[in-house]
């Protein structure tokens, strides 16, 4: 029979119970022995699921606590020195606590590591911090402990660890400055594969025979000093007493296929979901004492898949190759919702198409049975039912709406320029009449707990539409007063209706589904739930001109509207996978179109539309840029090209890396975009600066970040230095981000402080 395995399952639980576990922990309202209890019943639970769908090997090393690189950089004893961690002292779990968040039950608090998106997913990992004398010793137990947990349940087990390489590509410090290919890294190789192969002895001594190290990083644009310090690598641990199944996923192996295959290990994974053309070649690469682990099932998305075609594509590799064509998701799944059994209040049919990770297991089952040519009466209904889905999806008429088709090719034709950014400019100047140093916010002001508990109770009926309607203007009206009050330039409605920035236009849009428990680790404790884009989309009716025009209707000061672009509603959904992303970000884009001109059309004459996701919607490898640019930039421009020049058009990113992308950010052509670079000191505006970006910018003057309350002068201070790089008079005052994680105290403080900065500004000049 075909051997099947995991590369990782979902830790959180199917209700989330290691988020409440770990945070009653934190809270100081579960002891340590209950924690540890909550994490081993999760761990029992999910290999039992694991091994009852009949996967040969269960995983173990994937579960964790915060994040699984935090687990491993612990278990490293990679320790910052802040931490004030004894030497050869074991890592205690709070000492780990307080690597991912600052504090723990016990230990002294202290600045949390960096935290960094897991490659191109919406996961978050704890950045290792590097230091060029960096001693590695085995300092947790925990792996090991693990081994033991499930060989005493009766699992074959696989222990699945970071590779060398991609831990090390992965962590920073002081003096690996050039970022993640600094080749000076690569030199901590030799304190570090003494303690790898350690591991690996301990592990065999353990009775285990494969271990599952990932190399994600494999499927990079990898400098040559890295690619070639694969084979010293991997040619040290060729005699470790244990067989290794090399894991990449994310994409294709591409330029690094040859470097991959060269190398000593005794089995393959690659990602057949993202990059299937690599087949072939990947299979005829394998030597004759090589397992290939073929994982065509998508770990990163919810659909039932075509397992037709996979059939199609792995039956000749299953000839070729007998027992050594192995199957798995095409990586952890991690990134997707643990159970779709879960979800009682989809309807049947749209649940038919999907699959969550135990789905996806019992699909790995059934394709192995297809490849071994099992045709029992079993075997025969679960295939009927698996094509069927997928048949009657295909076939849907909910998927598909022939206006949103029409519109789209239609939209072909339609003008994605605007004027002159300078005829616009002072147009919109005209119109607005805004002193030098303009202030304004970012669109959300503090979510308090009455207004989570109005969102509540609506939900629940407990409340009318009539009355959630009101209390919502309601808190409008506070908002637009306060900052009336606080003589702010270019007000906002400070968004108490949303929950999520995406989650709230989902659900007015035709074509999204929503799940009850469809819950994905985003980082430690936190999780979020993608809303489901399974069809054609559409606008059934204005989304927020309600609210904006009730607010504009209070105050004479220009009031933003407030929308999220079309690729970043895109990049934090489940995005269906039978037509283009881009196709489905069209639609988007044409549906935020509408509501931008019905905004324009209802007297709003500032228009924001956030895409703080457009930078991590960048594929992995560079080459594939330019296409994705393309298009992204595309949809902002198509949603924000209808309206009159005398309209301001406003975007917002918080991401702090712009150089590599300048152009496209500039070719988005909003008239004014407000950006995260308080923490930076305004070193971020160096590439708009090189880039001499033409249109109006609001440099973020304070971090939202933190409760502290900013000084007037400093913020002058770092307007001064936003002015010595870009015209003042293309310059506004404005917070790095949203408020609504704040509390009101602070931000009342803060922004009072920064509407002088910005009087102190104008008197200056
Ligand atoms: N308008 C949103 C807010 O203020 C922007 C959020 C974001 O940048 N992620 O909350
Ligand atoms: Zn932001």
């Amino acid at each position: 029979m075909t051997v099947i395995h995991n590369l990782g399952f979902p830790r959180i639980g199917v209700q989330r119970e290691l988020k409440r576990a770990v945070e009653a922990y934190w809270a100081g309202k579960q002891s340590r022995e209950a924690l540890e209890q909550a994490g081993r019943e999760l761990r029992a639970r999910h290999w039992r699921q694991q091994a009852d769908a009949g996967l040969k090997f269960v995983p173990v090393g994937d579960f964790a606590w915060y994040d699984q690189i935090l687990e491993w950089t612990t278990l490293l004893g990679a320790i910052p020195a802040r931490f004030g961690q004894t030497a050869g002292a074991p890592v205690d779990l709070d000492t780990l606590f307080r690597l991912g968040r600052g504090r723990a039950p016990t230990g002294t608090p202290a600045a949390a590591c960096e935290m960094t998106k897991w490659f191109d997913t919406n996961y978050h990992y704890i950045v290792p911090e590097l230091s060029p004398n960096q001693q590695f010793r085995i300092a947790r137990e925990y792996l090991f402990e693990q081994v033991e947990e499930a060989r005493a349940q009766g699992y074959a087990v696989k222990p699945v660890i970071p590779g060398p390489l991609t831990w090390l590509w992965l962590g920073k410090g002081d003096a690996f400055l050039n970022g993640a290919q600094d080749e000076g890294k690569l030199k901590l190789l030799e304190a570090l594969l003494p303690v790898y192969r350690l591991v690996l002895e301990r592990l065999a001594g353990q009775g285990v025979e494969w271990v599952q190290i990932d190399e994600p990083i494999l499927t990079l644009d990898l400098p040559q000093a890295w690619k070639e310090a694969f084979g010293q690598v991997y040619a040290e641990f060729q005699t470790a007493p244990v067989k290794i199944l090399l894991a990449t996923y994310f994409d294709g192996l591409k330029d690094n296929l040859a470097t991959a295959s060269g190398l000593p290990v005794a089995g393959l994974h690659v990602d057949l979901s993202r990059a299937p053309e690599q087949l072939a070649l990947v299979a005829a690469d394998l030597r004759p004492d090589q397992v290939l682990s073929a994982g065509w099932i998508s770990g990163r998305n919810i659909w039932r898949t075509d397992l037709e075609a996979a059939v199609a594509a792995l039956t000749p590799i299953k000839a070729a190759l007998g027992d050594r064509l192995w199957l798995a998701p095409s990586c952890s799944l991690l990134h997707v919702p643990v159970d779709l059994e879960q979800e009682t209040e989809l309807d049947n049919e749209l649940k038919s198409w999907l699959s969550f990770a135990r789905q996806k297991l019992a699909e790995l089952n059934l394709l192995a049975r297809k490849l071994d040519g099992i045709d029992d009466d079993a075997t025969r209904a679960d295939w009927t039912a698996q094509q069927n889905a997928l048949a009657v999806r295909r076939a849907s008429a909910r998927i598909h709406n022939p206006a949103v088709a029409q519109r789209l090719a239609e939209s072909r034709n339609v003008s994605r320029d605007r004027a002159a950014f300078a005829a616009r400019i002072s147009s919109q100047q005209a119109a607005l009449d805004l002193p030098a140093f303009p202030t304004t916010t970012i669109g959300s002001f503090p979510q308090t707990q009455e207004i989570r508990t109005l969102r509540r109770d609506w939900k629940s009926g407990a409340l009318t539409d009539a009355q959630y309607e009101h209390a919502i203007r309601e808190e409008i009206e506070r908002v637009i007063r306060f900052q009336e009050e606080i003589d702010l330039d270019v007000l906002v409605h400070g968004e108490p209706e949303r929950n999520d920035m995406v989650e709230y236009f989902g659900e007015l849009l035709a074509g999204f589904a929503f799940t009850r428990n469809g819950w994905v680790q985003s980082y430690g404790s936190r999780c979020v739930k993608p809303p489901i884009i399974f069809g054609d989309v559409a606008r059934p009716a204005p989304m927020t001109v309600g609210w904006s025009s009730y607010a504009q209707s209070l105050t004479a000061r220009p009031v933003k509207g407030m929308l999220t672009g079309p690729v970043t509603i895109l990049q934090w959904s489940f995005v269906r996978d039978d037509q283009p992303r881009e196709t489905t970000c069209r639609q988007l884009a044409l549906a935020l179109r509408d509501e931008v001109n019905d905004l324009e059309a209802a007297g709003i004459k500032v228009i924001q539309i956030d895409e703080p996701a457009i930078r991590e919607g960048l594929p992995l490898r560079k080459a594939d840029w330019k296409h994705y640019l393309g298009w992204a930039v595309d949809c902002f421009r198509l949603s924000t090209s209808g309206v009159q020049d005398d309209t301001q058009i406003h975007t917002h990113m918080c991401y702090s890396e712009f150089n590599d992308i300048i152009d496209s950010i500039a070719a988005m052509d909003a008239d004014v975009i407000t950006i995260e670079t308080s923490r930076s000191n305004m070193e971020l505006l160096e590439a708009f600066e090189d880039f001499h970006y033409p249109n109006d910018i609001g440099p973020g003057v304070y971090d939202i970040h933190s409760p502290n309350v900013p000084e007037v002068q400093w913020m002058v201070d770092l307007m001064n230095k936003a002015a010595a790089r870009l015209p003042r008079e293309r310059l506004w005052v404005n917070p790095d981000c949203g408020l609504k994680t704040r509390a009101w105290p602070e931000t009342r403080a803060a922004l009072v402080a920064m509407v002088q900065a910005a009087k102190d500004l104008r008197a200056a000049a």
